[in-house]
């Protein structure tokens, strides 16, 4: 089986292609989203989108997307019956915390998160999450979302042992370098994407930071558009 190919798009947002040959978005904020590669901004297909939590930053273009491409969309119980409900979306899975999915042949785990979580009228969304991905070959991608460091990454840690972790280090609204360290650190992995950088001003965490900080870790230094294998 091939590897899986994560493509980092700017911000918070990734695309990813498994060894099963599906097309993954995780948070897709395309329009809008000053980092996004101009040739990403219409993405030609897609297959299952997840989202963290229903900030503009995160939620993105999931409306649009899902109706243009009929893929199925996972999202926290609020925020999937708000897809349903208010947007008529039609294939959305409404796991919870700790809830395992499936979607394209793939498991989709809601982990907990420390952040916000509301659309952009200002209405409850739901607790933020983060997301743990194993792919068909067993390949687990743990997408933390937007959240600060807390000590029950370790239970993340334990229980899906993540190949990789992407993590939010831009600081201000998320965790920065120094929280990220420990969070990874918590968490056992050896190697992690960092994201949620360098978008907007004060976004001002650097992945050299972190790198300084776990030397031990493989930080993955990418630009926008750059893709790594897992
Ligand atoms: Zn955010």
């Amino acid at each position: 089986m091939p590897d899986t190919t994560l493509t980092w798009l700017g911000h918070a947002t990734f695309r990813f292609d498994t060894p099963g040959g599906k097309r993954v978005y995780i948070d897709p904020f395309l329009n809008g989203n000053p980092k996004c590669p101009e040739s990403e901004i219409e993405p030609e297909r897609v297959d299952v989108i997840a989202i963290t939590h229903a900030h503009g930053d995160h939620l993105g273009d999931t409306v649009a997307l899902a109706k243009k491409h009929g893929c199925t969309v996972v999202a926290a119980v609020e925020l999937a019956d708000w897809l349903q409900g208010k947007q008529g979306l039609e294939n959305v899975l409404d796991p919870n915390k700790g809830g395992t999915v499936s979607a394209g042949g793939l498991k989709f785990t809601l982990t907990n998160a420390f952040h916000s979580s509301s659309n952009n009228d200002g209405e409850y969304m739901g607790e933020p999450c983060g997301i743990v991905v194993e792919v068909e070959n067993g390949t687990k991608l743990y997408f933390a979302g937007d959240t600060c460091v807390f000590g029950d990454m370790q239970l993340i840690g334990r229980i899906y042992s993540p190949d990789v972790a992407i993590l939010p280090i831009g600081g201000h609204y998320t965790m920065d370098p120094r929280e990220a360290a420990v969070a990874l650190e918590l968490l056992g992995v050896k190697r992690c994407v960092p994201c949620h950088y360098g978008t907007f001003p004060p976004l001002v965490g650097t992945p050299a930071e972190l790198q300084q900080l776990a030397p031990d870790v493989q930080v993955e230094k990418i630009e926008p558009g750059d893709t790594v294998t897992v």
